[in-house]
C-alpha cells in the first residue's frame, strides 16, 4: 500500500513517532508514505522525516488555514530537496471562514502559479468549496495533481478526470454517511485513483475515533475492493502505481 496523504509532523505522534514508523514498515503492507506540509514548519518537518526514512516522501506548501502566511519563495526553495515530490496541500476551505475567502484564493493561485512554473504535481484540499476550486484550477490548464479525500460529486469527478486529474480516497469511504465518495469510487478509472489516510484524522471503521496511521489504510483499500468488485491486491497495486506515476517515484 502507498499512503498518499499523511501528517506525521502532527503532535499526535510526538510520543511514539519513531517506534510507529519502525513497526509500520516491518509489520504492515506499506511500500511508501507521502507526508504533507501545511505550513513552513510542517513542510520542513515533512522533509526531515523523508530524509530519515527511505519509504517516506514529502509535499510542501501552505494549507488554506495558513493562507495568511503563504510565502511562495519558501515553497520554491523547499522544492529543491530531493525527497520533495509535490506542492501541497493547497486549496480552499469554506467550512471555516477564517482566513477570509479572498485571502485563501490568493494563496491558492500563487501556489498553482509555482506549480505551473516548476512542473510539480499539486495536492488539493477542497472543503465545501467545489465550485471555486474547479474554476481556479481551470485557470492553470497545465497543472495536474490529486484531489485529496475527495468529497465532490460524480459530475465534478467526470470533469476532473477529463482534465487529467487524480482522485484520492480516505477512510471516509468506510463511514456510513460517505455518500458521494462511494459513487465516485465505483466510477473512477483504474489508472486515476489514489488511497490515503489523512492521518491522524479520518480513521476508518472499525477504528473510527482512535488515532489514525498508515497501517489502518488496509480498511480503506478493503472497502474500495468491495465497491469495485476486485481483489484487495488489485486496489493495492493500482493505487500504488498511480501514486508513483503522479509523483514520479520509482518502484
Ligand atoms: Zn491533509
Amino acid at each position: 500500500m502507498f499512503d498518499s496523504h499523511a501528517h506525521y509532523d502532527d503532535r499526535a505522534y510526538d510520543e511514539d513517532r519513531e517506534a510507529l514508523f519502525e513497526r509500520m514498515f516491518s509489520e504492515e503492507r506499506l511500500s511508501g508514505i507521502l507526508t504533507i506540509g501545511c505550513s513552513e514548519r510542517s513542510s520542513r518537518e515533512a522533509i526531515r522525516l523523508a530524509n530519515k526514512y527511505p519509504q517516506v516522501y514529502a509535499a510542501v506548501g501552505f494549507h488554506p488555514d495558513h493562507a495568511e502566511q503563504v510565502d511562495v519563495s519558501v515553497v520554491e526553495s523547499l522544492l529543491q530537496e530531493p525527497k520533495v515530490v509535490a506542492i501541497g496541500e493547497i486549496g480552499l476551505d469554506y467550512y471555516y471562514e477564517t482566513p477570509a475567502r479572498d485571502v485563501q484564493q490568493k494563496a491558492f493561485r500563487a501556489q498553482l502559479e509555482l506549480a505551473e512554473k516548476t512542473g510539480y504535481p499539486v495536492i488539493i484540499h477542497d472543503r465545501d468549496a467545489h465550485g471555486d476550486v474547479l474554476s481556479i484550477i481551470k485557470e492553470f490548464p497545465t497543472v495536474r495533481g490529486v484531489f485529496h479525500s475527495y468529497s465532490g460529486s460524480v459530475e465534478m469527478a467526470e470533469i476532473l478526470l477529463k482534465m487529467g486529474w487524480y482522485i484520492s480516497f480516505s477512510g471516509v469511504v468506510t463511514f456510513k454517511n460517505a455518500r458521494h465518495a462511494l459513487e465516485v469510487a465505483k466510477m473512477v478509472p483504474d489508472d486515476r485513483f489514489l488511497t490515503e489516510t489523512d492521518c491522524p484524522y479520518l480513521t476508518p471503521v472499525p477504528f473510527r475515533g482512535k488515532r489514525n496511521d498508515s497501517g489502518k489504510m488496509y480498511f480503506t483499500v478493503e472497502k474500495l475492493a468491495e465497491l469495485r468488485g476486485v481483489p484487495f491486491q488489485t486496489i493495492e497495486h493500482q493505487s500504488e502505481e498511480n501514486a508513483r506515476r503522479l509523483f514520479g517515484i520509482e518502484g
